[in-house]
């Protein structure tokens, strides 16, 4: 380890024109600080040569490394325990701990082999948006500290509105960390939109419990929102999926009408467009109908598949969504930024700030009188990272037709993976058009048991070959599922997984 002594000379000599501040309080140089937290200019161009180097070798390599690691929580905890705080160490040698641990020691979602939940291969532009995020430390509480970021977020919310049918002028929308921020974003909207008290009041103002539906295949997220919102889950109406686990939009009907005949206050229904476990896409025009002769605040959750909004051939496999009163998309899964890339977007151009705005004596007045709405007044966070950056620098790179292409591709991977399974006597259980590929064997009498699935993934993950997870459709099928998300992947992927599994069945 190179010593503080040996570091403090290096950056002498990289410093030969620091300017020497003395602190007044303290009677410290600034220098000091600056040594630990900024760093001389020298090791700050090693550091960035190092860190775009390791980036390039990641992005070159991670085809070859295995997709999943070992899980040994001492050894990791020992691992992690080895950097000492109280001795700190050099900037290059922390980075490299840092690689080191992220390469050996994560399931390398960026890998073509990893058919996982939907955690894609970054974009490359999404990568140095991030960076560049990060230096600039862009603060998106306030329109007028970072008017940029704010008009970019909010061009992409009304672009991408559009791709869903919304009207520009319209909509409405605000990033957020991802799907379960924008969902529990919409629950929040809804009962404000519907119990106007609520803000003032909460829910002790009501006469009557809200109830909300959704298919019983819709996300978890919402059972968390549910009780973030103080409504409990037992607000949540789980409504019937069919043989393809949409929701059956009759039995939405018959539960709306038994909660208001027991007094309930029905106010919200959520179709899924791709859902986690299967791909399954609910019937939104139908559920759309119903909402509207209800009442109902409809909100559709396309966190991954409303990635098919993107391309013509797709985009009638979200017929309804432009009806929607609010849509989850997750730019972190199908547009395949880096993480943390929720969206929330709204055809009520007042439901954000209804829900959030606050008056705030503290926050910035640079704006007023301006034709702007500051971004912490719609959203559950204050201070904020510009997020909409990575989606942003990604599509001027990629286009449309780009991610077009890129998302045509993962559907035929989807396909194809579901015809090779077919031939070699795997049984795919879901019906969808998306890539999420749900199978047993067919060719085993113990082929759609739940332990006998649960080995066969497990083979396949510890082998490091490719990663694929189990699930359980419509509550009791269990199933192999593999789902293509990487832009990268392509037959040999699918050919390799396949092989897996098929070496994994005849060693079980
Ligand atoms: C992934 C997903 C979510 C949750 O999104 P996060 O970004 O993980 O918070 C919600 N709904 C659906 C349908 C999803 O696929």
């Amino acid at each position: 380890m190179q010593d503080c002594a040996g570091r403090k000379k290096e950056y002498l000599l990289n410093q030969g024109c620091a300017r020497m501040v003395t602190d007044w309080r303290t009677g410290r140089i600034a220098m000091d600080e600056e040594r630990d937290l900024l760093l001389g200019p020298g090791e700050r161009e090693a550091l960035w040569r190092q860190v775009a180097a390791a980036v390039e070798s990641y992005v070159k390599e991670v085809d070859g490394l295995t997709v999943a690691p070992l899980l040994d929580p001492a050894a990791i905890r020992a691992l992690v325990e080895q950097v000492r705080f109280d001795s700190p160490i050099a900037p290059d040698e922390a980075v490299s701990f840092a690689i080191d641990g992220l390469r050996n020691h994560q399931v390398h979602t960026p890998h073509p082999r990893y058919f996982g939940l939907f955690n894609p291969a970054p974009t490359t532009m999404g990568i140095a948006a991030d960076t560049l995020v990060a230096a600039f430390n862009s603060q998106l509480a306030a329109w007028s500290h970072n008017p940029f970021a704010a008009e970019v977020e909010m061009r992409l919310a009304r672009e991408i509105g559009a791709k869903f049918g919304y009207e520009r002028a319209a909509t409405d929308g605000v990033f957020c960390s991802g799907g379960a921020e924008a969902n529990h974003t919409a629950l929040l909207s809804a009962l404000r939109h519907h119990f106007p008290r609520v803000s003032e009041d909460g829910l002790f103002a009501l006469d009557a419990r809200p109830v909300l539906y959704a298919s019983s295949e819709a996300h978890h997220s919402f059972a968390k929102a549910v009780r973030l919102c103080g409504l409990g889950s037992g607000s949540i109406r789980a409504i019937r999926a069919d043989a393809h686990l949409r929701m059956d939009p009759a039995a939405l009907e018959q539960q709306i009408d038994r909660d208001r005949a027991e007094g309930l206050a029905p106010f919200m229904v959520i179709g899924t467009a791709g859902t986690t476990s299967a791909g399954a896409i609910d019937p939104l025009a139908e559920l759309a109908e119903v909402s509207d002769s209800e009442g109902l605040w409809f909100h559709v959750d396309a966190a991954w598949g409303g990635a098919a909004a993107f391309v013509p051939e797709l985009r009638s496999l979200l017929a309804g969504i432009e009806r929607a009163d609010s849509i989850t998309f997750d730019a972190h899964k199908w547009l395949s930024v880096p993480m943390g890339a929720g969206l929330f977007l709204t055809r009520h151009p007042d439901a954000l700030t209804d829900t959030f705005a606050t008056a705030q004596s503290y926050m910035p007045r640079d704006a007023e009188g301006l034709d702007i709405v500051d971004p912490f007044n719609k959203s559950m966070q204050w201070s904020r990272r510009f997020i909409g950056l990575k989606v942003f620098l990604s599509l001027a790179v990629a286009g449309w037709e780009g991610y077009a292409r890129a998302i045509r591709r993962q559907t035929a991977m989807g396909d194809l993976l579901r015809e090779t399974l077919e031939s070699e006597g795997w049984r795919v259980v879901n019906r969808t058009p998306l890539p999420t590929v749900c199978f047993v064997d067919g060719r085993s009498t113990r082929g759609a048991e739940a332990d006998y699935l649960r080995a066969i993934c497990a083979a396949v993950v510890s082998s490091g070959r490719a990663w694929l997870s189990t699930t359980v459709l419509g509550g009791s099928t269990p199933a192999l599922r593999a789902c293509v998300t990487n832009y990268r992947t392509g037959p040999d992927d699918v050919r390799a997984l396949v092989d897996a599994l098929n070496e994994a069945r005849t060693a079980a």
